[in-house]
């Protein structure tokens, strides 16, 4: 049962008209475009508006769901019952020395450019990740030999107590595809990361190296949530799958990538049920025929 009317009620006297949205098309939120609508999607524009939704929320038991860029996200076609909270107002980039400090709705694409600008090495490994900073927090985001548990020193977050905390790189528990963020639903408000000063040609050249592999190498210009599946260990998903005879299975308007494997694509105005019709047949068959147990990395919500 959908319940818009209520929430609006409850969020209204801490939200202008233009940050609420009633009964909003998720498939506009991410990059999938696919999923049905989520009852409130509200757009935060400071950290007290972030603690207090999550307040509201949690005192009404309302089911809450924090976004950044939404490429990591597949919403089902029945939407969201609850509140999504998106992140992306929250967006100011500051370089201290050598350092880059970021809030959580900052685009990875402008932090890899906040500190090119700055002459600071060690992120542009992110250039070409479409996510957020709190996206990339919560799943040790990486590419190409760099990850950010490599660069991040701490990330502000907002705890399950509702606190407010700083908590240093060695307690955020990075690993592949996981964190502390993730492990106990804390909201990531900010991370600093700590560069390297190097040359700013050498930087940007580094950054259109990476931007052409990918543009050669990812169906970029098919929506997705990136690789759907994790590394599982030992192989590389996309090999399995591209071993498996997947490369090109079609499910209505979604299929397994022609020119990546390890994506599964929206090609063709494909709905939620498409996409998860291609994942489940790829986890199938690869079981079945290499014995290998595929795990979706792309967080997938809400009701059929
Ligand atoms: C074309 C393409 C290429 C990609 N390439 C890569 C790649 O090379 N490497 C890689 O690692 N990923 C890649 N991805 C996946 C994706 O970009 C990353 O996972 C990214 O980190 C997700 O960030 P986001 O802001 O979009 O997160 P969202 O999709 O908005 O959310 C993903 C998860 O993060 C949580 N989250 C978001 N913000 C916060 C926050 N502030 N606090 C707590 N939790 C939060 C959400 O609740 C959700 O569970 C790719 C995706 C696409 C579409």
């Amino acid at each position: 049962m959908k319940h818009y009317g209520e929430y609006k009620n409850l969020f209204s006297k801490l939200y202008k008209e233009s940050q609420i949205q009633l009964d909003a098309k998720m498939s506009e939120h991410i990059y999938f475009k696919v999923g049905g609508p989520v009852d409130i999607l509200l757009t935060p524009n400071s950290i007290q508006q972030v603690k207090e939704t999550i307040t509201i929320c949690k005192e009404n038991n309302i089911p809450f769901y924090v976004i950044g860029n939404g490429s990591n996200i597949l919403v089902k076609d029945g939407g969201i019952r609850g509140v999504v909270i998106k992140l992306c107002e929250l967006n100011k980039i500051e370089c201290i020395g050598n350092k880059v400090i970021a809030e959580c709705g900052a685009l990875l694409k402008d932090v890899s450019k906040a500190a090119t600008e700055g002459s600071l090495a060690g992120v542009q490994f992110a250039c070409g990740i479409p996510g957020s900073v709190g996206g990339a927090v919560f799943m040790n985001a990486g590419a190409y030999d760099g990850e950010i548990s490599f660069v991040i020193e701490s990330a502000e977050v907002l705890d399950d107590n509702q606190e407010i905390r700083i908590i240093p790189k060695a307690e955020l528990n990075l690993g592949y595809r996981q964190s502390i963020v993730m492990q106990k639903g804390y909201i990531v408000l900010r991370a600093t990361f700590n560069l390297v000063n190097g040359d700013k040609e050498k930087i940007q050249a580094r950054v259109d190296e990476l931007t052409k592999r990918r543009e050669e190498r990812q169906p970029l210009e098919y929506p997705s949530a990136g690789s759907t599946f994790k590394r599982p260990e030992g192989y590389f998903a996309g090999k399995l799958i591209e071993d498996a005879g997947l490369k090109g299975f079609t499910i209505g308007g979604a299929c397994v990538s022609a020119k990546h494997a390890g994506f599964v694509i929206n090609y063709n105005n494909g709905t939620a049920k498409d996409v998860l019709g291609v994942i489940c047949h790829v986890k199938d068959e690869v079981k079945k025929q290499f014995g290998v147990d595929l795990y979706p990395e792309v967080r997938i919500w809400g009701e059929d």
